[in-house]
């Protein structure tokens, strides 16, 4: 059975003047024991509301939360098996690393202080920080902050673990080693957790299993892999992966798509899959483009170098198939491949690596 479940969840938000803002929409999720679920999606689009909602901060508009089975929608937060650690850290500044880390325990708990002693020291010692106990927050660098907040959720041993955004506030090099110890970290409790963010690299990185949120709705859940080579729809496809996918409105002309700069003819198989829509667009990921020297293999074309942006072991390279340049599409090339602005190239879009979506709807027809 699944720890954590949402069934049909929503969240409407009344304002005061009665305006309603449905922040989730219907989202259904499963998370199971010692899995490690990243929810990601933009800004705004219901991320931190579900997870409050889990937590027993927001109530429920309609839909079930079950915690092993059981229903929570009324359940106290602090009767829930659950503990969050928020993008602020929220630690008391008062009160040293050690209290900060013990003072749930105490609250909650019928925990006696030696075994609350020996529990606080155990989870700082496998944070590394079990030599700043008696420090205060102000006294911390923010990714010690960062491991005290995650050691007070620790300590409470609970069944299901919150983060939100827990790394937002470190900087670029020390969030990449945070990645890596959380997930380590994770895996030695083996608890399910639900992880929020809107970095969709944290979310490849980490997770066993991406739920995608969009304006409240849920796009696709599925592994890292999956959303990144089977996207469900537009949404998905574009905000997975970094340069993004590449976009083409084009229009079907019975085994060919057409778009204003280029014709594509399909194969018979993959003409197949797609509906009878005409209004499509056809997607391909920038590692996927070939770039050549020549015209060698079927869908190659005539293309003119905008912008080489050299990334080390890779160039990402700006294409236009016109003159004027007006539309640009990006290819990922080996480092080594010598391009320059302004040279002629012949892009391959190979047919096994295409998406195509219907305009309309978003939804991927292959
Ligand atoms: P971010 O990444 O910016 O934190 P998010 O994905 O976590 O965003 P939420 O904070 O869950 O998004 O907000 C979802 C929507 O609900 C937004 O439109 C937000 O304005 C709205 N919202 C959130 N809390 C409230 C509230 N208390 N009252 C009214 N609207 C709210």
């Amino acid at each position: 059975m699944a720890d954590l479940q949402l069934d049909n969840v929503t969240k409407v938000f009344v304002e005061n003047d009665g305006n309603e803002i449905t922040a989730v929409e219907d989202v259904s999720l499963e998370i199971d024991d010692g899995e490690f679920l990243v929810l990601v999606g933009p800004s705004g689009c219901g991320k931190s509301t579900t997870l409050r909602m889990v937590a027993g901060l927001e109530t429920v508009s309609d839909g079930e939360i079950r915690l092993g089975g059981t229903v929570v929608n009324e359940t106290k937060p602090k009767d829930r098996d659950i503990a969050m650690v928020f993008q602020s850290y929220a630690l008391y500044p008062h009160m040293t690393v050690r209290e900060n880390m013990s003072f749930g325990l105490e609250e909650s708990t019928e925990m006696p202080d030696d075994e609350i002693a020996e529990t606080v020291e155990s989870a700082a010692e496998m944070l590394g920080i079990d030599d700043l106990l008696d420090r205060k927050p102000d006294e911390l660098s923010g990714g010690q902050q960062q491991r005290v907040a995650l050691g007070r959720a620790i300590v409470r041993d609970p069944e299901v673990f919150l983060l939100d955004e827990p790394l937002s506030n470190l900087d670029a090099k020390l969030r990449a080693q945070m990645r890596t110890e959380l997930q380590r970290l994770q895996e030695e409790l083996d608890v399910a957790t639900i992880y929020v963010t809107h970095d969709q690299t944290e979310a490849m990185t980490m997770a066993d299993k991406i739920a995608i949120l969009n304006d409240g709705q849920l796009q696709q859940v599925g592994t890292p892999l999956e959303c990144y080579h089977e996207p469900a729809n537009l949404f998905v496809a574009g905000f997975i992966g970094e340069p993004s996918m590449n976009f083409f409105d084009v229009t079907r002309d019975g085994d060919r798509l057409v778009h204003d700069e280029f014709e594509y003819d399909l194969s018979a198989e993959t003409a197949a899959e797609l509906d009878d829509n005409d209004d499509l667009v056809l997607g391909i990921r920038p590692e996927d483009v070939e770039v050549q020297s020549d015209h060698e293999g079927a869908h190659s074309y005539e293309t003119v170098v905008d912008v080489v942006e050299p990334m080390g072991d890779e160039n990402n390279v700006y294409l236009a198939f016109d003159a004027e340049r007006e539309e640009t599409f990006v290819a990922t090339i080996d480092g080594f491949q010598h391009v320059e602005r302004g040279q002629s190239i012949v892009a391959r879009l190979p047919e096994d690596a295409i998406h195509v979506f219907d305009r309309e709807s978003g939804r991927a027809l292959r």
